[in-house]
């Protein structure tokens, strides 16, 4: 184990701010290891100074930052891919140590946020103006993108290395500077991040951590010189610091949750599609805003389908996700696992059939001290309906609920009534199926027999509705849109502007 590895896995999580580690001077909140249940250590509570203090940190950063030619800039962000690299178990890690999930799916998570680093290195090609010749006689225009100054993300437990990766590597590739306020719930990562950052060069003070709740939130949210704010949570924060941050001037895209539906047609291979409900129902515990909440089964498919899928549900591997047989780790925390609980209660009241029940499942099933742990098997509901708030709420965990429908057209519209539109998927062979469903449906992300499509870094994500609020997607090239503003100039030289002034509306002469 290197010595920067043992700091980061073994002290309390504080703050990151010009260079340098900052413990905190607020109050502190425990994070708790979720396979035993066991307080690992604690994370400070950013005061709104030290909010301040990051965002003037990041402020005096931007003017040599922005000024920085974007190749050199890129030449930093190669320096940090490689250190992503060759850090990325160590990461995995400390994922899997406070949030709970698998290591090989911690191992993933860093693979995806490491796309967007090598997306982020091609910025000098990504940040090429327009340019025309000879608008008028004489007279050029092009255009340009600056960044914006200093930058916020605020960022989910779910995803504590690939969400921040989806921003902050194209906000600073792009020239911007960036203070990030990850959840309280797993903090240790983003410290490490800000290791890598500064070993691989980047100027201290470009990238800055503060750890916190709402009042760090708030102070970003108030603060004058954050120009714009990138946020992925739940809907509720979304909407709120969408029109919080929108009346203090701020430039949002601000993600939030989901309730995503995968629909298997009858001509699907049911085998495949078990595969897939499985993967993306409980993979991470159902902690993905990716993952597949509702299984939509078309025709006769439900009575092929479901035994198959009960079976699976049952067998599944819940263990610590240090664990190389686990298939799934425990719940992320005491209090995600009471509502999730609570929702399971909620679904047998509300009149739909559970068929598969995981709040028996013990935590000394998952392993040697895992007893005090947030564990919670696989669930499996079917005559979900849509009135039940099970099927209307985002439940965040691993219960799968089944609507039975009857033909591809109530299917599509059964999604299309719904508020989230994150992701989707069909599993069909029908490639006319695939196409309507495709153009027809109203989410952001779509499947075809592809169970979490997350799109890849050069195309960006981003749901629809009230899955995402604001204009653009994050990553990709909306990224790059996102953080950078255009300018349009106009040149001419002495030797052709024409005598007098002008006072009627100029046009191409
Ligand atoms: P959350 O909304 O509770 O927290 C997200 C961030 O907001 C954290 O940094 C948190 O500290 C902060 N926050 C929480 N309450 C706040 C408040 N009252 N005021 C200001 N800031 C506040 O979300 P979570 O539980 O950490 O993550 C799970 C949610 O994130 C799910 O709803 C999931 O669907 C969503 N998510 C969405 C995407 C996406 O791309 N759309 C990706 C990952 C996660």
């Amino acid at each position: 184990m290197n010595t920067a590895k043992a700091s980061t896995a073994s002290r309390d999580a504080g703050h990151f701010i010009a260079g340098s580690y900052v413990e905190g001077t607020g109050s502190r909140q425990p994070i708790f290891n979720p396979a035993t249940g066991a307080v690992a250590k604690h994370v400070a509570l950013a005061t709104p100074d030290e909010v301040r203090r990051a965002v003037d940190s990041a402020q005096a950063a931007f003017p040599q930052w922005a000024d920085t030619p974007p190749i050199r800039r890129a030449r930093v962000l190669f320096k940090f891919l490689e250190l992503m690299n060759r850090h990325r178990d160590e990461l995995a890690h400390i994922i899997t140590a406070e949030h709970g999930k698998v290591f090989t799916d911690a191992q993933g998570e860093v693979a995806r946020g490491i796309d967007i680093v090598e997306f982020a290195c091609g910025i000098p090609q990504l940040l090429k103006g327009d340019y025309t010749e000879q608008v008028s006689t004489g007279l050029d225009n092009w255009t340009l993108r600056q960044p914006l100054g200093v930058v916020a993300g605020i960022t989910p437990f779910n995803f504590p290395v690939m969400v921040p990766m989806w921003m902050f590597p194209v906000a600073i590739a792009a020239g911007n500077t960036f203070v990030l306020k990850p959840s309280p719930t797993d903090p240790s990562p983003s410290l490490r991040i800000a290791e890598l950052l500064l070993e691989a060069g980047l100027p201290e003070g470009v990238f800055n951590v503060v750890q916190g709740d709402k009042v760090a939130v708030d102070a970003l949210l108030e603060h004058p010189d954050v120009k714009a704010v990138s946020f992925v949570g739940s809907t509720p924060i979304a909407n709120y610091i969408y029109e919080t941050g929108a009346r203090h001037g701020k430039r949002v895209q601000a993600l939030g949750g989901a309730k995503n539906h995968m629909v298997v047609m009858p001509d699907a291979d049911i085998d495949q599609a078990v595969d897939a409900l499985v993967g993306a129902g409980y993979g991470s515990a159902g902690e993905r805003c990716m993952a597949i909440s509702v299984a939509v089964l078309v025709g006769d498919v439900a009575d092929r389908l479901l035994p198959r899928l009960i079976e699976r549900t049952k067998a599944l591997k819940v263990l610590d996700g240090e664990n190389p047989a686990a298939e799934m780790g425990p719940i992320v925390t005491r209090a995600a696992h009471e509502r999730i609980s609570g929702y399971i209660a909620l679904g047998e009241q509300e009149g739909a059939k559970l068929l598969v029940d995981g709040r028996g499942f013990q935590g000394a099933q998952a392993g040697a001290n895992c007893g005090g742990g947030f564990w919670l098997g696989g669930t499996l509901f079917d005559h979900v309906t849509p009135d039940m708030r099970i099927y209307k709420e985002e439940i965040f965990g691993p219960v799968l609920g089944c609507v039975r429908v009857k033909d591809l057209k109530e299917a599509v519209d059964l999604i299309n009534a719904h508020e989230f539109g994150n992701g989707v998927a069909c599993f069909t062979r029908d490639g006319n199926v695939a196409r309507e469903f495709s153009r027809r449906i109203q989410v952001g992300m779509v499947g075809i027999n592809v169970p979490i499509p997350v799109p890849m870094a050069w195309h960006g994500f981003g749901g629809w509705k009230r899955s995402l609020f604001g204009d653009m997607h994050a990553y990709g090239e909306e990224g790059v849109r996102f953080y950078t503003r255009q300018k349009s100039i106009m040149q001419r030289w002495p030797e052709s502007i024409g005598k007098g002034a002008e006072f009627a509306m100029p046009t191409a002469k």
